[in-house]
């Protein structure tokens, strides 16, 4: 296994001429029904190759074939509307009062068939390094939307959606994805929950899966709405609670933001077991940072994890961004991991 692996947790901003530019997240397309395939092929080759320019280890799609990381997979389903949208508040009323544009639940949900396994195979075809797939987590997912069809409480809704996430998943592995990423960043909002129920239904979408499983949290895109809520909050605790529990489970990778929170690097003690994708990256402003300073925080990280388990990344997507901000702190990312990687 290399030692410092980096790469970024998942999403790339798109291209101007793929997605509308002036919203940050849940942009609409800007090329025709009948082109968006080849568009979004053309942008997937695209954040491909700025990865491996950067110089990172491990590359995703981008998720440039995804308006959001939740609906991608939402829109996939039977019995999920993703298009007429709902109002919800989501993570505990933390970053705003009311979400006004969530999925509903109105039907018996279903997966009729593969969802991201032809966008898995188009992105090996164009790289020979590892391809990491990133899907929601079953709580974030329940979290996200609004139920309408089943009236169950959230851990039946979560195990129903935790059993259709793992049927994509072992679909990915059996497909050659390097790594399966849940995105859990509701597992840093209600830790009682995450401990009653959220571990157990994150279990059930990663079991059987024959490749690298790994969970990606945080504490949301760098997007006003999150970066006000960040700049005034004083309890950096939830990892604390977490990380143990999951330092016990089966996933293989855990991924930390610890860049631009208030989070102590030291709390990934709590990962013995694990892989852990730590954030060396801000998502939440343009400043790139130095390959200094990202060799600092990588350093930082290996007073508590060692070098074979430490994987430098992003804390967050960086789809918020500039491209040439994203490329110029990709860039970063890898050369600051290679300084410390070469001193070792
Ligand atoms: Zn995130």
């Amino acid at each position: 296994m290399a030692v410092l692996e980096s790469g970024i947790t998942g999403s790339l901003p798109k291209p101007k001429w793929l997605s509308d530019p002036s919203a940050q997240l849940r942009a609409d397309w800007m090329v025709a029904e009948d082109a968006l395939g080849e568009a979004q092929d053309d942008a997937v080759r695209l954040a491909i190759a700025d990865q491996v320019a950067a110089g990172l280890d491990i590359v995703t799609d981008g998720e440039q074939r995804r308006r959001h990381y939740i609906w991608g997979f939402l829109e996939a389903l039977e019995g999920v509307d993703a298009h007429k949208l709902g109002k919800k508040q989501t993570r505990g009323a933390r970053y705003t009062t009311e979400l006004q544009n969530v999925a509903r639940v109105v039907g018996d949900v279903r997966r009729t068939g593969p969802i991201f396994v032809d966008a898995l195979k188009f992105a090996k075809a164009e790289t020979g390094r590892p391809v990491k797939v990133t899907l929601p987590g079953p709580m974030t997912i329940v979290d996200s939307v609004v139920d309408e069809h089943y009236g169950d409480v959230l851990p039946d809704l979560a195990m129903r959606f935790a059993e259709i996430l793992n049927a994509e998943a072992r679909a990915l592995a059996d497909a050659g994805a390097d790594i399966v990423q849940f995105d859990e960043p509701a597992f840093n909002v209600d830790t009682d929950a995450v401990a009653e129920w959220g571990i157990a239904t994150l279990e059930r979408a990663a079991e059987g899966v024959a490749t690298q499983r790994a969970v990606h949290i945080c504490y949301g895109y760098g997007v006003p709405q999150v970066i006000a809520w960040k700049n005034q909050n004083q309890d950096w605790g939830h990892y604390g609670h977490t990380l143990p529990l999951l330092n016990e489970s089966s996933i293989d990778q855990v991924s930390v933001e610890c860049a631009a929170s208030g989070v102590d690097v030291s709390v990934i003690q709590h990962l013995s077991n694990k892989r852990v994708m730590l954030g060396v990256i801000s998502v939440s402003t343009d400043e790139v940072e130095t390959p200094e300073l990202v060799a600092e925080r990588v350093r930082a990280g290996l007073e508590y994890c060692d070098a074979e388990r430490l994987m430098p990344c992003t804390d967050c997507g960086l789809v918020p961004r500039p491209r040439a901000v994203a490329q110029a702190k990709m860039a970063a990312l890898a050369a600051g991991t290679a300084l410390v990687r070469d001193a070792l």
